[in-house]
């Protein structure tokens, strides 16, 4: 399907620089505060870069990298990497560990990540331009992708760690532009491994109305979040609490009722009875 004339095609040399795309990323940072997200997307604010993401794509690389691609990464990064005398660090030492390990006892787990590597496909939802960047794709057969991360419980026992992560609308946002693509609505796997001691191995599959649901969430905010990168509605201020943009940027004008302190900007409306 096509994109449109406007839209410029994309590789791995401009996937992240292009702006003319929404992606589940930039989705998922508009969903958690409007303006820290506009600010990030105009090169205003850079949210740091903490460790845990550099151990993602240590182990995307260790698993699904090319020699290349893995060289360049580790040159890139050396000094996160490695200690001083040369060996890994702790937390990298653990994750090749769990690599290692992976590659000797979980035959179907590298079967799901042996599909075509960071395959970059385009599309649109409700009419918004929409890339997407696979760690693992089969054509006709699947979607996979590699997530190196904390636990396989989620941090809210209130909601399941898939939704309080935002994995579901990344996974329907992907089958729906392979969809939307090929023809092929695939079933998408998390090849999930974790960073306890002795590390957890699962893959995961997301039910498809679970899916479904997370697609309807996209659909319904997503035309909203592009308006506001086209700067034709302005983006809200969550003023949530953990909010480093929100907090980074808060010009205190006039005394607030105390009984709000630490509330987000909904937490207020609600409280107010405004929402
Ligand atoms: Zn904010």
């Amino acid at each position: 399907m096509s994109t449109g004339n406007t839209t410029p095609k994309l590789n791995a040399d401009n996937y992240y620089g292009s702006k003319d795309y929404m992606s589940v990323s930039l989705f998922k940072a508009f969903a958690k505060c409007e303006a820290s997200a506009l600010a990030t997307l105009r090169g205003e604010y850079e949210e740091e870069k903490g460790e845990a993401l550099y151990l993602g794509s240590f182990v995307d690389e260790m698993l699904t990298g090319t020699p290349e691609s893995r060289e360049k990464f580790l040159a890139e990064n050396h000094d996160i990497v490695y200690k001083r005398d040369g060996k890994l660090r702790e937390n990298f030492a653990r994750a090749q560990e769990a690599v290692t390990r992976l590659n000797l006892y979980q035959p179907y787990m590298l079967e799901l990540l042996s599909g075509e590597h960071q395959a970059i496909m385009t599309g649109q939802i409700e009419g918004v331009p929409f890339k997407i960047k696979m760690d693992s794709y089969k054509p006709g057969e699947f979607i996979a992708d590699l997530k190196y991360m904390k636990s396989l419980r989620s941090p809210n026992l209130f909601q399941p760690m898939i939704q309080y992560w935002g994995y579901d609308l990344q996974a329907a946002a992907y089958q729906e532009i392979v969809y939307q693509n090929t023809g092929h609505r695939l079933p998408f796997y998390f090849v999930v491994i974790t960073k306890e001691q002795p590390a957890h191995y699962e893959v995961g599959e997301i039910p498809q109305e679970d899916m479904d649901a997370a697609l309807e969430t996209i659909r319904q905010n997503i035309v909203h979040y592009w308006d506001i990168v086209q700067g034709k509605v302005e983006a809200e201020r969550c003023e949530d609490y953990n909010c480093d943009y929100c907090t980074l940027t808060h010009v205190v004008t006039e005394p607030v009722d105390t009984n709000t302190f630490g509330m987000s900007a909904k937490q207020r409306k609600a409280m107010k009875g405004e929402v």
